[in-house]
């Protein structure tokens, strides 16, 4: 055993706890803490995301807020320090400077230290990667949106539209910062969509033919080259089925509704006997309308197998067959489309 009391400080002389300098010593020989004398600050004028070393991202904080942190970025700690401690004043000097005290306290070897250095904070601005491909005109996906052998309905333009809006929300939220829409436009066609990305692209036309139906073919074409990488642009083609869910078709004899829809095949619901089948699309004679756009019609009586209702047009009374699928009373509305001078009864 030794005898603490035999150990002394080379430097002060004082007793040690140690195998040499004090505590005290041991402090004012390490350099515990260094300050940077400046630190720069990169985000996009136009849109507010930071760039840390060559990575953009978007933050929703405001500068007064942001300031304090990045200035305790500047101070770097002796890893014995313990409770360190930093309180940031902050004065603006100028748009693009600003100048931080801070005050810095912690332990080191159990003696309490203390030191106050200055930081500078420069506001730099650069145009972040994706306002730049938006100013650029860049892009790298096109999605359009057509339908097979007719015009793209209200409702087809509406529900892509949103299914690309909703993507775009999920993969920005998510951090894919380059998949924008850049631009959406209805054309006589269809609807165009020019993306930032190819991934959300291909999200998209995924989602629109999952609920849509019909199918996507994709078209590349090499545009350049960038760091020794081909770069393509595509076009992803999304062709909607002639028939859409809910229209209304003339088959042999009798109406159905359609149900759903693959490339040739096509089930429907038929409205004559209540049951669904599938039938080639070719045997489909012609179309009525969609279901979507069923006029209500009034219920005046009702008997075993038939109903009157009130052409909502004429307000001529009609007799009608009523299918097994129909449950109704007297005084309700049932929903009917028009195939030339009949009503027809759809769901
Ligand atoms: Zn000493
Ligand atoms: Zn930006």
């Amino acid at each position: 055993m030794t005898d603490i009391q035999d150990r002394f400080c080379p430097k002060c002389g004082k007793p040690s706890k140690n195998n040499g300098l004090c505590n005290h010593c041991l402090v004012e020989n390490t350099p515990w803490v260094t300050c940077d004398n400046r630190v720069t600050h990169i985000h996009c004028p136009s849109c507010g995301a930071t760039k840390t070393v060559n990575t953009w991202t978007d933050t929703s904080r405001e500068r007064a807020d942001m300031a304090p942190d990045i200035a305790r970025s500047a101070a770097h700690f002796h890893k014995d320090v313990k409770k360190a401690d930093i309180a940031v004043d902050i004065r603006d000097i100028s748009i693009n400077r600003s100048r931080a005290t801070l005050s810095i306290t912690g332990v080191l070897y159990g003696e309490p230290v203390e030191k106050t250095c200055t930081v500078e904070i420069v506001w730099q601005r650069e145009q972040c990667d994706r306002c730049n491909r938006i100013t650029g005109s860049y892009y790298e996906g096109l999605v359009q949106v057509r339908a097979d052998d007719r015009d793209l309905s209200p409702y087809e333009m509406q529900t892509s539209a949103a299914i690309a809006t909703q993507i775009e929300d999920t993969l920005q939220a998510s951090g894919e910062r380059l998949s924008f829409i850049s631009d959406m436009n209805e054309t006589r066609d269809g609807l165009d969509i020019t993306l930032g990305s190819q991934h959300i692209g291909v999200m998209i036309v995924q989602a629109i033919t999952a609920q849509l139906g019909g199918r996507y073919t994709t078209h590349p074409k090499l545009i350049g080259e960038k760091n020794g990488r081909q770069l393509f642009r595509i076009t992803y083609l999304v062709r909607l089925p002639h028939y859409q869910r809910h229209d209304v078709v003339a088959i042999d004899r009798i109406y159905a509704e359609v149900e759903q829809v693959d490339s040739h095949r096509v089930r429907i619901f038929d409205l004559h006997i209540g049951k669904s089948r599938t039938v080639n699309a070719d045997t489909i004679k012609r179309l009525i309308g969609n279901a979507r756009n069923a006029e209500p019609a009034l219920v005046t009586y009702l008997s075993h197998d038939s109903i009157g209702v009130l052409d909502p047009v004429s307000c001529a009374s009609v007799e009608l067959r009523v299918p097994p699928w129909l449950s109704v009373k007297a005084g309700e509305y049932v929903r009917v489309l028009r195939d030339a001078d009949r009503l027809v009864l759809v769901r």
